[in-house]
């Protein structure tokens, strides 16, 4: 793809939107357009040299300002957040197929070459995600549908869509089904905020106050996989550039349980907490985690960033935040 053709990234002032922007920055790509609803001081990561627009992706009128005259577009807007905020917000998070199915339309109607969307592992069968030690989750697993409540329906409602787009507008939609990403300019504070950051800023508030207490939600025993950032937009401009066409896992396949995750930031911030159990808060499925096999096949190459370095890399920019007495969103 040519450095100057145009490239809309959906949901820019978002964490992965505003990482992807970054690195197409640093490639050399010239045309960017920067698309959020929030207004401009919100977004984490935000360059005066790219083409920045405010607007709500769910009205269909500005999904066609974002998608006018675009080469590839990257469809990485959703109102999201960790456990806490999909488990209790389920129509807001089903409402983002007004997203989705705008941009559809746009992309289909403005001649869009390539388009990309951002699913996510809460596809799979919940029946798949049971104990803790579950197989990690191949692309198959996704049917018989039975997805998370409303964040998941949405997800897999949207991939659909864009299935169904290919087939019969010839739109030329990438999937990904992203499974956690964790690392520097994401939410880490206010309701939003996934495990990864989570433990992070109590890590480094337990150590900034000095009150050597954690609180964890569930037992701890549940397991996951944790991609980092970079490997999220590499995986992602990969899978949109290829001629891969079926939703496929990004995810790390190196799996963990939440206690193991608190040992590792501990481990980082030079600290040991006294860890408390809340076990009627939010904790999603048992288990879960990315199975490779089908990107290795196609790709040669797995997100291969160790959860501890990138969780060093994490734990530093959210320290620093919090010092500095920034807030998140
Ligand atoms: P994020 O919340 O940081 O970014 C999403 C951005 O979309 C936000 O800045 C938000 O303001 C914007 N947005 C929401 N509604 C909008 C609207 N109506 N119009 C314009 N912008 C709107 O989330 P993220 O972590 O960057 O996630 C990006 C995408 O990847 C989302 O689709 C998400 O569901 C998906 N995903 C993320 C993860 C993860 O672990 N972060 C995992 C699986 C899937």
């Amino acid at each position: 793809m040519a450095k100057d053709q145009l490239i809309s990234v959906c949901g820019a002032g978002g964490f992965i939107g505003g990482a992807l922007v970054a690195d197409l920055r640093s490639q050399g790509y010239t045309r960017i357009r920067a698309v959020d609803q929030k207004p401009f001081d919100q977004w984490y990561q935000r360059f005066d040299d790219v083409e920045n627009l405010v607007l709500d992706l769910q009205e269909k009128a500005a999904c066609y300002t974002a998608a006018k005259d675009v080469h590839t577009l990257y469809n990485l807007a959703a109102d999201m957040g960790g456990m806490g905020f999909i488990e209790n917000n389920k129509a807001l998070c089903m409402l983002s197929v007004l997203i989705n199915t705008h941009l559809c339309m746009a992309a289909r109607d403005c001649g869009v070459e390539r388009f990309f969307y951002a699913s996510s592992a809460c596809v799979y069968n919940g029946d798949k995600q049971k104990t803790f030690d579950v197989p990690a989750l191949k692309e198959a697993d996704a049917y018989p549908a039975l997805p998370e409540d409303g964040y998941g329906w949405e997800k897999l409602f949207s991939e659909r869509m864009c299935r169904h787009f290919r087939e019969d507008f010839g739109l030329k939609a990438r999937v990904a089904r992203y499974h956690n990403v964790y690392g520097p300019f994401g939410t880490w504070d206010g309701g939003r905020e996934k495990a990864p950051a989570a433990v992070c800023r109590k890590v480094a508030l337990a150590k900034l106050s000095g009150k050597l207490e954690i609180d964890i939600w569930g037992t701890g025993d549940q397991t996951r996989s944790f991609m980092y950032i970079t490997d999220c937009v590499q995986g992602t401009q990969m899978l949109t550039n290829s001629d891969f066409i079926e939703p496929i896992n990004i995810g790390s396949a190196e799996m963990v349980s939440i206690n193991q995750l608190v040992d590792i930031v501990e481990e980082i911030a030079g600290v040991k907490l006294q860890r408390s159990y809340k076990l009627d808060a939010p904790k999603g499925v048992n288990g879960r985690s990315s199975d490779n096999t089908l990107i290795k096949e196609v790709f040669n190459w797995e997100p291969n960033v160790r959860l501890r370095d990138g969780m060093e890399k994490t734990y530093a920019w959210i320290y620093d935040e919090i010092v500095k007495g920034n807030k998140s969103l």
